[in-house]
């Protein structure tokens, strides 16, 4: 049964959450678009945002890429000049100061914004690839991104084979990243950060699931409660997972005090 914490603050509950992260002998975390919301990256669901303009099913799709090049790149145009210009907020720095102080064995994340890297993580695993470089699906060649393939109005192309280039992101119908890193990684570990994830997108929303299986604890950070929240099937239904604690509230400000509490003597 989850114990929420609500940003108003329940001590005695996040007390008991401190002390149980401080006696997790490897934690590792899992991010999703939530922890980028503060630094001005929309996610999936935000009223008005990027994705009620270009929804990800109609554009973000690897059917999409090869059949109308230039109707995709509108969605990855505009999903260029956003990353461009936004920085790590206070929750990508929690995680950086948890790994620098060895707290923290890496960061599975589902981003494509580079802001964990940003904010000076190391152990960063992009699970969906990066929107830092472009992609030849064609030869495998990847080079990258330049400010104007994102303001030019032509779709670039690769110098090898003059076939359309796609950002270096994982689209719907692509096959995931580092899977089995990711699982050599999270299997080590007996504690699973989840931040700002609806948990709603597979395999990625399995890392929770694997860390439970272990015999590991769940810890969430989001501003609502998620599937995984009070319980939900992962791997096809052969991996069940529930959180044993909710940080109510935004990242930036939950996880950073949070990591404050983590680190005191
Ligand atoms: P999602 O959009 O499905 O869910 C985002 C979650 O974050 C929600 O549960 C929401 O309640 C929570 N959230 C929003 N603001 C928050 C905040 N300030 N603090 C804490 N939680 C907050 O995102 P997802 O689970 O990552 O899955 C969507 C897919 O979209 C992923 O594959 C990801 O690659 C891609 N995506 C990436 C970015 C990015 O790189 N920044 C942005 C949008 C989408
Ligand atoms: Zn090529």
């Amino acid at each position: 049964m989850v114990k929420t914490i609500e940003t108003t603050g329940n001590i005695s509950l996040e007390s008991e959450a401190v002390h149980a992260f401080k006696n997790a002998a490897r934690p590792v975390a899992l991010t999703g678009a939530g922890i980028s919301v503060e630094s001005g990256i929309p996610d999936f669901r935000s009223p008005g945002g990027l994705w009620t303009v270009y929804p990800a099913e109609e554009y973000a799709t690897y059917d999409v890429f090869i059949r109308d090049a230039p109707k995709a790149w509108k969605l990855y145009r505009e999903i260029g000049k956003t990353v461009e210009g936004a920085k790590p907020n206070p929750a990508h720095f929690a995680l950086a100061r948890l790994e620098e102080a060895g707290r923290l064995q890496g960061v599975v994340t589902q981003n494509i914004d580079g802001l964990h890297q940003a904010s000076g993580s190391k152990n960063v695993i992009e699970i969906h690839g990066d929107h830092q470089h472009l992609q030849c699906v064609h030869c495998n060649s990847t080079i990258p991104v330049v400010r104007e393939h994102f303001t030019d109005n032509n779709v670039p192309e690769c110098a090898k084979c003059s076939k359309p280039l796609k950002p270096n992101v994982v689209l719907f119908g692509e096959a995931v990243r580092h899977m089995e890193e990711i699982v050599a990684l999270v299997t080590t570990c007996d504690l699973v950060l989840v931040v700002g994830t609806s948990a709603l997108v597979a395999p990625a929303n399995s890392v929770p699931a694997l860390v439970k299986k272990a015999g590991g604890l769940i810890f969430e950070f989001n501003m609502e409660k998620t599937a995984l929240t009070e319980g939900m099937d992962a791997f096809f239904g052969m991996l069940d997972a529930e959180s044993d604690y909710l940080f109510l509230g935004p990242a930036g400000e939950t996880l950073s005090a949070f990591v404050d509490k983590a680190l005191e003597d």
